[in-house]
């Protein structure tokens, strides 16, 4: 067979000579073990958290290496892509502050661009036509039906699928057949003549996983679409060399598609960048483990932590404690210091299935928020209520005065002891709400209906805005005493009977007049805050549901 004439078929025209991308794309000048790594999405619009996992472990091996981490855009197959999707993927990852040195929209250096691989179709060419011409790569006519018929067959027969040895039947087309096809205008698409034999096992070595044993690939996959269009195996191999990367840190469901990888490299004619796979993110689902599930999951899509507005030092916090067994000792030691100083490592990335565990994440992120100093948590609040938060919150921090005393109060800041109450920003707002909305249900009382009345009659003539917390709690007792409650609490524990409740009792029932809630920090800060004309308004409008 003439391959060099077939080539010219298939793919007419001049190509440039595969040497000149070499020197287009030179090898990085870089310093000695400086990696070069990338971020390789798909524009579906769904970035999750394994690819955050992957984005920060590329992430931390580029930079302590000092060397460069790159975003391609892996977007060949058109079905699977989103208006949008490349912002989303930059917005998610900019949260979570992955520096990205070059890529697509990153504004950085662009020799090693196009970074969207549509942009980049005339270089697959020239390396499919070089292919054909060497005979490593063939026109297959199968139709979609054949395709699915031949599934089914191999279903049935409990065999492996796909295209491969004597399956592969446009392989061995003769010339003329091929010819014929081409004269008839049938589409094709071109596959790789794969060599390899699945009785041969290779040993590979996994920059995470260690020595492994791959089984040679003997598929002929499909490297060009009927298109024109190469599809993601073809154009990772050619991108990955051709931008220089120097390893690969992705997630393990590729570890089923090495094989091919490999091959490709192989007929390609390049070395290859190491690649580690690392493990899975599962989840504890009553007494089994799974891996977490787009359908069920919504803590999956990196999107959820921003809508939740989980602080995104927390969240990274949590996932290098998932990805390096080291992390959580040098964390404790070095709680404050940035995470950059962290000596990140491949070799100390978890080998299995790693569990993901919300509850755990929360922790940290109630101990992260808990550093902050209110204005630092301010900004947080803010921002989150700009892109996430209803009107009504929004409107929290036109008074910025009124905002800090409430975070003061609220995150114990000037306290004996740091409260770490808040475990994101939603939440943070729902517990900040009733300082700025008039609370509408409340918490149920205790007492009776008629008592709670006569303790908030009393409190509403008693309330100066102007006595301190002193003042104000002796009135308090006055109060308790005068309803029949006991202004001591020892008075109280000595003989409870003699008694309706005690002081504290009282002051629940002001709470839940003021704030809704029978749980809260200091009420009279929290009146403070109010001030005078919001706390009487507050008190009459529970009188008044009182007496209904
Ligand atoms: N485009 C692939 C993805 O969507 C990337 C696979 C790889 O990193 O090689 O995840």
């Amino acid at each position: 067979m003439d391959y060099q004439a077939l080539a010219e078929r298939l793919l007419p025209g001049e190509y440039p000579p595969l040497q000149s991308y070499e020197e287009k794309y030179p090898p990085r000048d870089l310093p000695k073990g400086a990696e070069v790594t990338r971020l390789a999405p798909s524009p579906t619009g769904f970035i999750h958290l394994g690819n955050l996992f992957a984005a920060i472990a590329n992430e931390r091996i580029a930079h302590i290496s000092g060397g460069i981490l790159y975003l391609r855009i892996e977007d060949t197959d058109l079905k699977r892509k989103v208006e949008g999707a490349v912002e989303a993927v930059k917005n998610a990852l900019r949260y979570f502050d992955i520096k990205f040195d070059e890529g697509a929209e990153i504004g950085g250096d662009d020799t090693y661009g196009p970074w969207y691989q549509r942009q980049r179709a005339e270089i697959y060419r020239a390396f499919v036509k070089h292919l054909i011409a060497e005979g490593r790569a063939y026109p297959c006519f199968c139709t979609e039906e054949e395709l699915t018929a031949l599934r089914e067959e191999q279903t049935q027969k409990k065999e492996i699928t796909g295209y491969y040895g004597k399956y592969a039947k446009c392989r061995n087309l003769s010339e003329e057949e091929i010819y014929r096809n081409l004269d008839a205008g049938k589409p094709f698409v071109i596959r790789l003549k794969s060599m390899g034999d699945p009785a041969n096992k290779i040993r590979f070595h996994d920059e995470i996983k260690g020595d492994i044993t791959v089984t040679e690939n003997d598929q002929d996959v499909v490297i060009l679409k009927s298109d024109g269009i190469p599809t993601y195996h073809f154009a990772h191999a050619i991108d990955d060399h051709f931008m220089r990367t120097t390893l690969v840190i992705r997630g393990e469901e590729w570890l089923a598609s090495l094989p091919i990888h490999i091959e490709l490299f192989d007929a390609l004619g390049f070395r290859r960048p190491r690649y580690g796979h690392n493990c899975s993110l599962m989840k504890q689902d009553g007494e089994t483990r799974r891996k977490l599930s787009k359908r069920k999951d919504p803590e999956l899509s990196l999107e959820f932590y921003r809508k939740e507005g989980y602080f995104a030092r927390a969240v990274k916090v949590y996932m290098l404690t998932l990805l390096n067994s080291n992390f959580e000792e040098w964390y404790l030691k070095n709680p404050e210091k940035p995470l950059e100083e962290f000596r990140f490592t491949a070799a100390k990335m978890s080998k299995s299935g790693t569990l993901f565990d919300l509850d755990k994440l929360n922790d940290i992120s109630a101990n992260e928020l808990s550093r902050l100093s209110a204005e630092e948590m301010f900004d947080f609040l803010k921002t989150w209520a700009e892109e996430y938060g209803t009107d009504a919150q929004k409107g929290y921090f036109t008074d910025r005065g009124k905002m800090l005393g409430a975070l003061t109060l609220c995150m114990g800041i000037g306290g004996k002891k740091r409260r770490k109450d808040f475990k994101t920003a939603s939440q943070a707002m729902e517990c900040l709400k009733y300082f700025f909305e008039r609370p509408e249900g409340h918490d149920p009382f205790r007492a009776e209906r008629e008592i709670c009345a006569a303790v908030l009659g009393d409190f509403r003539a008693a309330y100066r805005r102007e006595d301190d917390a002193q003042t104000w709690f002796s009135k308090i007792k006055e109060i308790a005493a005068k309803n029949g409650f006991a202004a001591e609490m020892k008075d109280y524990k000595a003989d409870p009977a003699a008694y309706r409740g005690s002081v504290a009792d009282v002051a629940e029932i002001l709470r839940i007049a003021t704030t809704g809630r029978a749980n809260t920090p200091d009420l009279w800060t929290i009146q403070q805050i109010l001030g005078e004309e919001e706390t009487l308004r507050r008190t009459d409008s529970a009188i008044t549901e009182l007496s209904k």
